[in-house]
């Protein structure tokens, strides 16, 4: 079932060739085996140009549709590469960095690739979060404090999602930038990142009072006694401080606490290769709605230059 290279040798190896790779693809894509999506036929035809055939129907699509792949030009082998470096940068993958390992004669290029690679990180809406959850919001960037729920100016404010495993500690997380702390913006979020009927710990604040409404058992604590969002929020600030030296500009924000959050809850996944696969898992699943289009349709629409 997990199937991926152990080192860079067997990477290169296996995946010397585009076919390889859209082998490799095809297998995680459809885990089960084929299935055409217009006649559920089971078999298809690899065709030159990187599509596939239905055996049945004859319809035609592209492996890639709708991942982060998509329209590129540049050989999946080299994808595969710059994958394989990102999952290793325990602390944050640079464009510099790729630049440098792909040799890409274009800073903007690797940039691409990175933001692209980042999106491809986290796959909110499935796999939402269960068990005990803890939520609280934390101002990112800026200089000033911010103060809670009006907006701070300069700061971009972050809603945390992290389930409570007792003993075995802090479990998965779910981090999404909001536009304030109102609950128009909270129980949106929670119910984006957090199974139904999980649930969920806050503090008093007004922001979280329509959870139970919208179909979360909520237990009100002291702020203090929010111990593992806490600790979460700690970890991510530094984070952002050492690989960002702080400087995360609020466009891309989103992007980096995918990164973030993409590498917290595999921080026990161990092995490299074990990161590639999961990454690439995540990569070619196939959202009907992306989460992001889902945030701005109840937070509104959000200028961005980066649709890469
Ligand atoms: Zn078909």
């Amino acid at each position: 079932m997990e199937d991926y290279p152990r080192n860079l040798a067997e990477l290169e190896r296996r995946f010397a060739t585009e076919e390889a790779c859209r082998k490799y693809l095809a297998g995680l894509r459809w885990p089960d085996g084929f299935r055409c999506p217009r006649c559920d036929g089971t078999a298809a035809w690899p065709m030159a140009d990187g599509l596939l055939r239905c055996r049945v129907c004859e319809y035609k699509l592209s492996l890639t549709a709708g991942t982060v792949f998509e329209g590129t030009r540049k050989p999946l082998w080299m994808w595969f590469r710059a994958i394989w470096w990102v999952v290793g940068q325990k602390n944050g993958a640079s464009a510099k960095g790729i630049q440098r390992m792909l040799e890409l004669g274009s800073y903007q290029t690797a940039w691409a690739w990175l933001h692209k690679m980042r999106r491809a990180m986290v796959r909110p809406g499935r796999d939402r979060l269960r068990g005990v959850v803890e939520m609280d919001e934390t101002y990112v960037g800026g200089e000033k404090p911010g103060k809670r729920g009006r907006g701070a100016l300069g700061k971009a404010l972050v809603a945390v999602a992290v389930e409570d495993r007792g003993d075995d500690g802090i479990g998965r997380i779910r981090l999404a930038v909001v536009s304030d702390a109102s609950q128009e913006s909270l129980a949106p979020f929670a119910t984006l990142t957090v199974e139904p009927g999980t649930t969920i710990r806050t503090d008093d604040w007004s922001g979280y009072g329509t959870l139970t409404d919208v179909g979360y058992p909520h237990t009100v604590v002291p702020s203090h006694e929010l111990k593992i969002a806490h600790r979460t929020i700690a970890l991510l600030k530094s984070w952002l401080a050492g690989t960002h030296q702080g400087a995360v500009s609020h466009q891309h924000l989103d992007y980096y606490l995918d990164e973030f959050t993409f590498r917290f809850n595999r921080r026990r996944a161990g092995h490299r290769g074990l990161l590639f696969f999961r990454f690439l898992q995540n990569a070619m699943m196939i959202e009907p709605t992306t989460y992001r289009q889902m945030v701005k349709s109840v937070r509104g629409p959000k200028p961005s230059n980066h649709k890469g």
